[in-house]
C-alpha cells in the first residue's frame, strides 16, 4: 500500500507577506543539481565512421571536432589492400569547451569495402558494437557498477560515394547488417563533386533506396508541439535534408575577407561551413548540439535493450534445457551408459556444457 503525503513548505521565509517564498521548497532546483554533476562528472560519445578508405572519413572527423586525430595513420598501397581485412583503431581525445568536459572516441573501421572480395567485410565491425554491448552486460550484470565504461557505439556515420546512381550492394548490405545495432546516419561523401541538382537526385534516390530495402537508419524524435515555431522549422529543415551531403578540409583558406575552412580550387573556393554549400554546419549542429543525448538514449533504450534481452532469453533458454537434460535423460544416461548411448551422448555434446559425472 502507499500513501501519498503532500508537504506544504515550512521552510524560513524572508518577508512574512511573500506567499511565494513560503511555499518554496527548493525542488526546483532539482535541474541545477543534475546540471552540476553532469557537468562534473563529464560526458561521452563513441561516433564510429564506416565507408571505403578515401571517402573523406577523417578530413571529417578533424573538421567536425577541430582536433588531428589521426597524426599517426599509415596509409597502405594498392598492393596491402588487395587482401587486407577489416580492422577496428579507436581514436580517443578529451575535449574541453566552456568548462565541459567530453571524452570522444572515434572508432575507425580501415579496410572496409577496400578488399577485392568484400563478402561479409562488415562482420568485424558487427562483432565489435556486440562486444562492447557483452562487456557492457558483463559490467552491469557484476558487483562493482559503479565505474563502468560504456564502449558501446552511440552513432555510425557511414559514407556513402557521390559517384554512384544510388546505393551500392555493399552499401545495403552493411547498413541491413547494423541497423539495429547502432544509430546509423548515411553521408554523401565528397558533396563538392556534385552540382546542387546531382546532390537532389541522388539524395532522393538514397531515401528511396533505404525505404525499399527496409533499412532502418537513425530515426529522429518527433518535435514537441509546445516547442516554437523557428525549432519546429530547423528540425522539419533536419529531417529533409537526410542524407547529409558533406565537404570535409583540413585547411583553412581565406574567402571574401574572412578565414574559414574550405577547399581551394583554380575555379573558386568550397567553404564546409557554408550552407548553400553543402550540409557539414546542420550534422554538426545535430550530432553535437542537438540530437548527441537522443543518439545516446537510442543505443541504450534500444539497441542494448534488444541485446540484453536476446542475451537473457538464451540464458534461460539454454537453462531450461540444461534442467530438462538433468530431470531426463541423465537418469536415462546412467542407465545405459555401460552400453554407451550413442543418442544421449549426441545430444550432450550439442548442448555445449560439460557434463561432469559422479
Ligand atoms: P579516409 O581514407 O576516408 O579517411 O579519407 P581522407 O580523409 O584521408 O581523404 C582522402 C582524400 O580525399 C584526401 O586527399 C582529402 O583531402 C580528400 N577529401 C577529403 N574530404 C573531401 C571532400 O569533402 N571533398 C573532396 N573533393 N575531397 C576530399
Amino acid at each position: 500500500m502507499t500513501a501519498n503525503i503532500r508537504y506544504k513548505s515550512r521552510i524560513p521565509v524572508k518577508t512574512e507577506d511573500s506567499t511565494e517564498e513560503k511555499q518554496y521548497v527548493g525542488f526546483a532546483t532539482l535541474p541545477n543539481q543534475v546540471h552540476r554533476k553532469s557537468v562534473k562528472k563529464g560526458f561521452d560519445f563513441t561516433l564510429m565512421v564506416a565507408g571505403e578508405s578515401g571517402m573523406g572519413k577523417s578530413t571529417l572527423v578533424n573538421s567536425l571536432f577541430l582536433t588531428d586525430l589521426y597524426k599517426d595513420r599509415k596509409l597502405l598501397n594498392a598492393e596491402e589492400r588487395i587482401n587486407q581485412t577489416v580492422e577496428i583503431i579507436k581514436h580517443t581525445v578529451d575535449i574541453e569547451e566552456k568548462g565541459v568536459k567530453l571524452k570522444l572516441t572515434i572508432v575507425d573501421t580501415p579496410g572496409f569495402g577496400d578488399a577485392v572480395n568484400n563478402n561479409e567485410c562488415w562482420k568485424p565491425i558487427t562483432d565489435y558494437i556486440d562486444q562492447q554491448f557483452e562487456q557492457y552486460f558483463r559490467d552491469e550484470s557484476g558487483l562493482n557498477r559503479k565505474n563502468i565504461q560504456d564502449n558501446r557505439v552511440h552513432c555510425c556515420l557511414y559514407f556513402i560515394p557521390p559517384f554512384g546512381h544510388g546505393l551500392r550492394p555493399v552499401d545495403v548490405e552493411f547498413m541491413k547488417a547494423l541497423h539495429e545495432k547502432v544509430n546509423i546516419i548515411p553521408l554523401i561523401a565528397k558533396a563538392d563533386c556534385l552540382t546542387p541538382n546531382e546532390i537532389k537526385k541522388l539524395k532522393d534516390r538514397i531515401r528511396e533506396e533505404i525505404d525499399k530495402f527496409g533499412i532502418k537508419v537513425y530515426q529522429f524524435p518527433e518535435c514537441d508541439s509546445d516547442e516554437d515555431e523557428e525549432f519546429k522549422q530547423l528540425d522539419k529543415e533536419l529531417k529533409e535534408c537526410t542524407p547529409f551531403a558533406v565537404i570535409g578540409s583540413n585547411t583553412v583558406v581565406e574567402a571574401r575577407g574572412q578565414r574559414v575552412r574550405g577547399r581551394l580550387y583554380p575555379w573558386g573556393i568550397v567553404e564546409v561551413e557554408n550552407q548553400s554549400h553543402c550540409d557539414f554546419v546542420k550534422l554538426r549542429n545535430m550530432l553535437i548540439r542537438s540530437h548527441m543525448h537522443d543518439l545516446k538514449d537510442v543505443t541504450c533504450d534500444v539497441h542494448y535493450e534488444n541485446y540484453r534481452a536476446q542475451c537473457i532469453q538464451e540464458m534461460t533458454r539454454s537453462e531450461s534445457v540444461r534442467g530438462e537434460v538433468v530431470q531426463k535423460i541423465l537418469p536415462v544416461w546412467y542407465l545405459k551408459k555401460e552400453s554407451k548411448c550413442t543418442e544421449c551422448q549426441e545430444i550432450y555434446a550439442g548442448l555445449n556444457f560439460t557434463l561432469v559425472i559422479p
